[in-house]
């Protein structure tokens, strides 16, 4: 099934009076919503009595939850500071997305920190690695990792950045940004073929399992030079991607992504305009 939802509330949850995150299951599904982001970016984690209620509140609405783990996770970074920090947030944001009854834990996994790429990707190799030996001793199996593709030069996380890190080992799955990836190739998502041909790459480097549950990133984001400038919304005409091609691309492939909306203050919104896109596919 290809579920669709918002990254946080979004401004329309508290136009309409919502208050607490806790809400917004319901209040998803009434709008035919059926995914959640939930999100630690700034590094606040969430109450186990809190995520005991949105795991309910989720259960119930038929709500798939994920989690965007802190953005100071860097694992180019090899000093042992970095790398504690590393772990703590990306355990925490997994124990966090776990409690809520969901599996998937966005991470933006590093910045190259002005070193050759390749120099960078090996300090990425050697910590990421040895975060997953803690990652299998804590009992953690059935949630996952999802690095996420960048939308800035600086950041590692390139399409095939994103399908090597997926290969070392069988918990980590894609988080295509296709935002983001439209910004590092200065508008290039135009058709469907240009969505299909990432898919298909990502089949042929991963497997069609990955690709088929992979999590996706859908939003117009406007770019410069050195890559992402900001987030916009469905309104923009200018940047793109667009979502019809995108969405016809999943449906001619038969895959069930969870797509998450990262619209500028409208994400209910667009998650809902891709929702009645596709149903209307056929
Ligand atoms: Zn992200």
């Amino acid at each position: 099934m290809v579920r669709f939802g918002p990254s946080g509330n979004g401004d329309l949850f508290y136009e309409q009076g919502f208050k607490d995150s806790e809400q917004a299951p319901k209040w998803l599904q009434s709008l035919g919503l059926s995914a959640y982001e939930y999100s630690f970016t700034l590094g606040r984690f969430i109450t186990p009595q809190k995520a005991e209620k949105m795991r309910l509140e989720a259960q119930k609405h038929n709500i798939k939850i994920s989690v965007h783990a802190p953005y100071y996770i860097n694992f180019c970074n090899l000093s042992e500071q970095s790398q504690e920090n590393n772990v703590k947030y990306v355990l925490n944001s997994l124990r966090g997305v776990r409690a809520m009854g969901g599996d998937s834990c966005v991470v933006h996994v590093g910045s190259t920190m002005k070193l050759p790429r390749e120099e960078a990707f090996t300090n990425l190799e050697k910590s990421f690695k040895d975060f997953l030996e803690v990652y299998h001793d804590q009992k953690l199996d059935g949630t996952h990792i999802n690095p996420e593709t960048m939308g800035k030069f600086s950041n590692i996380g390139t399409v095939d950045e994103i399908l090597e890190i997926c290969n070392w080992d069988k918990n980590i799955v894609p988080c295509f940004d296709f935002g983001h990836i439209n910004c590092l190739t200065k508008g290039a998502l135009k058709t469907k073929e240009d969505f299909v041909k990432i898919f298909e790459k990502g089949i042929d480097k991963i497997g069609f399992d990955k690709i088929n549950n992979c999590h996706i990133h859908f939003s117009k984001i406007k770019y410069g030079e050195k890559g992402e400038i900001a987030h916009l919304t469905f309104e923009d005409d200018v940047f793109g991607p667009n979502y019809e091609p995108f969405l016809e691309s999943i449906f001619d492939l038969k895959l069930n992504p969870t797509i998450i909306s990262e619209s500028k203050g409208t994400q209910p919104q667009d998650a809902k305009t891709m929702a009645d896109y596709f149903k209307s596919l056929k």
